[in-house]
């Protein structure tokens, strides 16, 4: 409520500063945390229905931030995103990716594919060479690479994206769209991108199998998938219920705490990669 006498102005005030001061702190505290290497990486397994092998993992970044512990990323992507910290912030992810990759490749892990989230600000015509000199910096074999990309980056100048694209999937990497479903662009785009996998947004996943309408949309979006060649893959799968409703419509992948919480590259190793090592 507006007060004019005075008493709300002050505290819409205070909360404002408080606001602007929580910002600042968080924008100096991740310029220090690039210098230091605050940030790690952790894997959630991605994993085949039918076979039940896991198939790759999803890098998530997570900070460690010396006086706030560790800090997940939607407390801090945002801050990044206003301003020009996340492209430092997703060159390093991909590096790190990269970096993760070699090892498991090394040790011998074979089809396996690890995905990078890629924000928007960083989806420019410069990306298909970044990615290009990461995957030749630590000689990735092809395949080994996905970028999850959101319907954000497919509203931008459409021949553009194409090409952009076209480029990274020439390199051997695929490109999942994350958050399916989600957006507010037109389902034509699917019939001009390069996509090869379609991930359905937890916000479907959730409901199921209780809520109608939540079954409808998943199962609409696998059939979707299916007509037109695409992989299909939900996040966010939590129990059995959830997980049999999926197999039944014949979603090829799944990730969620179900089978997995994210975990350190050692840990992912231990769990999920023993027969490799
Ligand atoms: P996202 O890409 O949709 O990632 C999935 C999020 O769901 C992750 O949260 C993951 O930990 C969480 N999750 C996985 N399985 C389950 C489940 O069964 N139940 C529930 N409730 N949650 C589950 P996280 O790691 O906190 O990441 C949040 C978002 O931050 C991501 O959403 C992504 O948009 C962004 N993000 C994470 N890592 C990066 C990164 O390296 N670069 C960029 N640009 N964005 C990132
Ligand atoms: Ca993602
Ligand atoms: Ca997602
Ligand atoms: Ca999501």
């Amino acid at each position: 409520q507006i007060d004019k006498a005075g008493g709300s102005y002050t505290f819409y005030d205070a909360e404002m500063n408080r606001s602007i001061s929580g910002r600042m702190y968080l924008e100096s505290g991740l310029r220090r945390a690039l210098q230091r290497e605050e940030f790690f990486l952790l894997y959630q397994p991605k994993l085949d229905v039918r076979s039940g092998k896991v198939l790759g993992a999803e890098a998530l970044i997570r900070w460690a931030h010396p006086q706030d512990g560790i800090i997940a990323p939607n407390e801090f992507i945002p801050v990044a995103e206003e301003t020009n910290l996340i492209l430092q912030i997703d060159a390093w992810v991909l590096d790190a990716a990269c970096a993760q990759a070699k090892i498991w490749q090394s040790a011998g892990v074979q089809a396996f594919r690890i995905a990078v989230n890629v924000s928007a600000r960083e989806f420019t015509v410069s990306l298909p060479e970044r990615i290009e000199q990461a995957l030749s910096k630590h000689q990735i074999s092809s395949g080994w690479l996905e970028l999850e990309i959101t319907e954000s980056m497919l509203m931008q100048n459409a021949d553009d994206v194409v090409a952009i694209m076209s480029q990274i999937t020439a390199l051997g990497v695929t490109l999942a769209l994350d958050d399916f479903g989600t957006g507010f662009s037109s389902l034509s785009y699917l019939k001009r991108f390069p996509i090869d996998t379609l991930k359905i947004d937890r916000s479907f996943i959730q409901g199921i199998p209780d809520d109608a309408d939540d079954c409808a949309i998943a199962s609409a979006i696998i059939g979707l998938a299916k007509q037109m060649k695409h992989k299909v893959i939900a996040e966010g799968v939590e129990n059995s219920e959830q997980f049999a409703f999926l197999q039944k419509m014949g979603c090829d992948e799944i990730q969620g705490y179900l089978f997995s919480r994210p975990l350190d590259a050692e840990k992912f190793s231990e769990v999920m990669l023993r027969s490799f090592s």
